[in-house]
């Protein structure tokens, strides 16, 4: 993997004591950014600003990633089409280049250097600190995944909801997924179809194929969620889905945001290369 390359533990930038925490991020007085360092966690940014009731608007689905290899790509996820990938969220970044020089940048200072290392690969320069835009975070998600066996409904939708992006009803996240004859739907690690309607699903994907998956969220606090239902269910009936086969789930924002486990036990995740 690196012939001529250098491997960075960016973990080791985590705080003096090499410990995941508080020290990576922090949040500005105002609250409208952090200052992270380029080795936290997606999840540690999520459990620091959240205690202050703020939080990135736009996530990775996975959030065991670090803010500096996930910003050497894009960042893309379900909140993409509304936000733009994590990358079009960075106010300024502190690069070390290629010289070994530490150089503070931004849209308006060294831009070039900015928008090369903003899904730079890695080939530009090492991200250590990136000032990352937070907004109020809410507090609950109403979750769905609707079915389609057809791909021209599937997209159709999808394209409808999207359409509707800057609108203030427009949905909060939006994910489409392949479903193939390999396994029950309930195999899905964030499935959650109701058992009586597996058996249904599991024959529809015998006999077609392939079946999509469209995934939705609308986020919702104590104060809004009679509009938010409303929302919610004025959007099902303007979809083509297959219906009977939809399924919903009410969660808190954390858990929706962290709904795909470390793929590496965290002790281990620590001290990885
Ligand atoms: C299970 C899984 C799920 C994923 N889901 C998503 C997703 O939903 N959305 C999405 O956009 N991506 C997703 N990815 C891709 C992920 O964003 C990239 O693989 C990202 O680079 C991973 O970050 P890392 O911390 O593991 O980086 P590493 O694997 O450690 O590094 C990847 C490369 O990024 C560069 N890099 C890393 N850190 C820095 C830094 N601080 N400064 C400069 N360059 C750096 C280096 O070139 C390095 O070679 C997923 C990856 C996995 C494994």
């Amino acid at each position: 993997m690196v012939r001529n390359g250098v491997v960075l533990n960016m973990r080791s930038l985590s705080n003096s004591a090499g410990n995941a925490g508080s020290n990576n991020v922090v949040v500005s007085p105002d609250r409208t950014f952090a200052d992270v360092s380029g080795g936290a966690l997606w999840i540690e940014v999520l459990n620091e600003t959240l205690k202050l009731g703020v939080a990135p608007v736009t996530w990775t689905d996975l959030l065991y990633l670090t803010v500096g290899g996930a910003l050497s790509n894009a960042g893309i996820g379900g909140q993409t089409f509304r936000f733009g990938p994590q990358i079009a969220n960075v106010h300024e970044l502190d690069v070390v280049t290629g010289k070994g020089e530490i150089v503070t940048c931004s849209a308006n200072k060294s831009s070039e250097l900015f928008y090369a290392v903003l899904g730079g690969l890695g080939q530009f320069g090492v991200i250590t600190r990136a000032r990352i835009a937070l907004a109020p975070a809410p507090q609950r998600v109403k979750w769905m995944r609707l079915l389609y066996s057809d791909f021209t409904t599937f997209s159709n939708d999808q394209e409808k909801i999207i359409a509707n992006y800057s609108q203030p009803d427009s949905v909060d996240y939006l994910e489409g997924q392949v479903l193939l004859d390999n396994g029950t739907p309930n195999m899905w690690e964030t499935s959650f179809f109701p058992t009586e309607v597996v058996p249904t699903i599991t024959s529809l994907v015998k006999e077609k194929g392939v079946v999509y998956a469209l995934e939705v969220a609308i986020y919702y606090n104590s104060t809004n969620e009679e509009i938010k239902d409303q929302q919610m269910k004025q959007l099902i009936r303007q979809l083509n889905n297959e219906r009977g086969l939809a399924a919903m789930k009410d969660v808190t924002y954390y858990k929706f945001l962290d709904r795909i486990p470390c793929p590496v036990p965290r002790s281990r995740s620590r001290t990885r290369g």
